[in-house]
């Protein structure tokens, strides 16, 4: 654009303005030059508005001024997870590594959200995983790190190390947009142990499930009702494993359907237990898990 652009210097000697037919023709010239750029503006703008038609250069010329109403978004889970691990050994082995993530929360007083993969593109964060009959959901999913050493338990039994109020704040504020963005249902935002229950702990029984859901993120059980169903299931003992394996694949676990308490579905009631009985992971069916789970409702779309 910058030749375009002619000073007044460059058009005449300074004698040369006192003359009235230069001046004429000067200021024609001038207006001719501003018509053209003028034009020019124009032509960039419909450039920059959008170039629906063109050509390739090869045996095609590409048309995008149409667009089909059925469309979704190819996200429909959100998987969270603690790094295991401090900032900066996460960051290495997230950029380093075949292993990735698209964003990580840090532990930072003021937590810093990094972006390392773009959401259209899968990150490998998942591995072998089931949610909803889904296998292998990291094509279909948003992974979400956060930076935490791993969970445990204190001398006195308890939980921690506690997640700071700030990455918890970052993390719901982080998740609610992707879920808004992507259409994601309350059920679909799952931690690593519930698509991979044999294998994973994080984001471990430590996490505030339950402040995410009163925040809208997630979901979470109806207690008036678990508290009516406890009490029958104390009254009349708790149901048997087969209505444990329905109830875990209704509420979107991958279990197997042996009727039976074999050490895979432990397992998976074990993971249940860390999202939604934090207080008390022990792979037992007894009646407060079978209370619970059948209070878990499935409101969203599923899968
Ligand atoms: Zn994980």
């Amino acid at each position: 654009m910058t030749d375009i652009f002619v000073s007044r210097d460059q058009l005449g000697a300074q004698s040369e303005q006192h003359n009235p037919l230069f001046v004429l023709m000067r200021d024609q010239a001038f207006a001719t030059i501003a018509r053209f750029q003028s034009l020019l503006v124009v032509l960039l703008l419909l450039v920059l508005a959008g170039c629906t038609s063109q050509n390739t250069g090869g045996p095609y010329r590409l048309d995008e001024s149409l667009k089909a109403n059925g469309k979704n978004s190819r996200i429909d889970i959100i998987v969270l997870h603690y790094t295991a691990s401090t900032k900066p050994s996460a960051l290495l082995t997230l950029t380093n590594r075949e292993v990735s993530a698209h964003y990580v929360v840090s532990d930072d007083s003021k937590p810093v959200v990094y972006k390392l993969v773009d959401e259209n593109l899968s990150a490998w964060h998942a591995g072998e995983s089931s949610w909803y009959g889904r296998t292998f959901v990291n094509p279909r999913s948003i992974g979400i790190e956060i930076v935490h050493p791993g969970w445990a338990r204190n001398v006195s039994g308890e939980l921690g190390p506690l997640f700071p109020a700030a990455q918890i704040d970052a993390v719901i504020a982080l998740t609610r947009e992707v879920a808004k963005r992507h259409g994601v249902a309350p059920e679909n935002i799952v931690g690593h142990s519930d698509v991979a229950p044999l294998r994973k702990q994080d984001p471990g029984p430590a996490f505030p499930w339950k402040k995410l859901a009163q925040a809208g993120v997630g979901r979470w059980f109806d207690e008036a009702a678990a508290a009516k169903y406890q009490a029958e299931y104390v009254r009349n003992g708790p149901p048997d494993a087969g209505w444990f394996q329905k109830q875990l694949k209704r509420v979107g676990y991958s279990v197997p359907e042996s009727n039976y308490f074999d050490a895979n579905t432990l397992h998976t009631i074990a993971a249940f237990q860390m999202h939604y009985r934090p207080e008390l992971v022990n792979s037992k069916p007894d009646a407060q898990t079978a209370a619970r789970l059948r209070a878990l409702p499935t409101n969203g779309s599923g899968l």
